[in-house]
């Protein structure tokens, strides 16, 4: 069978249409022709090459949902149901060695040094080259972890939960005391940031506030948000004031990074109560360092500082619930689709900041 994908041969080019052959697949290996793939803002980053880990050439796109070609033998998903042909899945992005520090005694297996992610490290140079969602089909290792999803969920709305849903999942995961009662602060309104909001308040969060620079965004966001702050409308300062009168003048128990820049640590700091916790998120390439106070921003609080990176199965797994059960919110963040030859297009909408989310159709 030839299938079409777009590819990435050279940093900083346009991604090109190319086909590929597969033929037969290692036993455990499952087919999956794309139903839906998602353009999440890190592939702007790893188009121009900002992600050390990236090799070219390479099919890009590390989100997607998918229905069963075929399976090599036999293959379970994470529920222990057979997969089938015409199944509906989504699948863990990454796959991690089961055999490292990380894997087996720290039982932190997202933090993997062998961590292999479908369209960000997984070069399409060798057989069976369909290691990326920007393509009409893909195929799935016998170590990727596969679950089924429902057939009545529109795939365009699943395909969140692959990336920006599970580290949101994963950010909310790490923290040491439940949500419910605590006043949360998300920077950046993308697809992380809302994710973040609509399980945090899931969570029992008793105030969530968002902080965003979009009025579009802020609309959709309106329905399930407590508080939405235009930061083109109040200055830092006003924010500040905004977050106190919120929290008894305390500050928030939680912020979330969710901005993807190091600068927006800055405000954060001072938006979070003593003792707070700051879950950064959003952070996903290299970027210039940041001057922080040691005293001030962390000592003196007493602040809990947590780099969040990428997530672990049962994130995927948790994401998948929040998105199912609030469908039709999220089917209103996917503001563009695109169509596979269109995907240098996609890219761009995404890097303008047009699209909240971005997704590729097949249909
Ligand atoms: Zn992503
Ligand atoms: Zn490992």
């Amino acid at each position: 069978m030839r299938f079409r994908a777009m590819v990435l041969e050279k940093f900083n080019e346009p991604l090109r249409m190319k086909e590929f052959e597969v033929g037969e697949l290692p036993e455990g290996s499952v087919l999956v022709r794309m139903l839906a793939s998602g353009v999440c803002g890190s592939d702007v980053h790893i188009a121009k090459g900002e992600d050390p880990r990236t090799p070219v050439p390479i099919i890009l796109g590390h989100e997607g949902v998918g229905e069963v070609i075929e399976v090599a033998g036999e293959k379970k998903d994470l529920n222990g149901e057979p997969i089938k042909p015409n199944d509906r899945i989504i699948w863990n992005r990454g796959i991690v060695c089961r055999k490292c520090y990380w894997c087996t005694v720290a039982k932190q297996p997202h933090l993997c040094p062998n961590r292999k992610v479908y369209g960000i490290n997984m070069s399409c140079k060798d057989y069976p080259h369909l290691l990326g969602c920007y393509a009409e089909a893909v195929v799935l290792l016998p170590e990727v972890e596969v679950l089924k999803i429902p057939e009545n969920v529109d795939p365009a709305s699943v395909v969140i939960a692959s990336c920006s849903g599970a580290t949101a999942m994963n950010a909310l995961d790490s923290l040491s005391e439940p949500l419910a009662g605590k006043s949360v602060v998300i920077q950046g309104i993308g697809p992380l940031g809302i994710f973040a909001a609509v399980a945090a308040k899931s969570m029992g969060a008793s105030i969530v506030a968002v902080i965003g620079g979009s009025p579009e965004r802020l609309g959709v966001a309106k329905d399930f948000v407590d508080v939405l702050i235009n930061r083109r409308e109040l200055s830092e300062e006003e924010r500040r004031k905004k977050i106190l009168q919120l929290t008894h003048n305390r500050g928030a128990d939680v912020v979330i990074e969710a901005a993807g820049d190091s600068r927006a640590l800055m405000e954060g700091f001072n938006l979070l109560r003593r003792g707070g916790t700051y879950l950064i998120a959003g952070v996903a390439v290299p970027q210039d360092p940041i001057p922080v106070s040691v005293y001030e921003n962390l000592v003196l609080k007493g602040i809990t500082l947590r780099g969040v990176w990428v997530s672990d199965t049962k994130h995927l797994v948790q994401a998948v619930n929040v998105v199912t059960s609030h469908e039709s919110l999220f089917s209103k963040l996917i503001t563009h689709r695109f169509r596979l030859e269109e995907v240098n297009e996609a890219l761009r909408y995404v890097e303008e900041r047009r699209a909240l989310k971005a997704v590729i159709h097949f249909e």
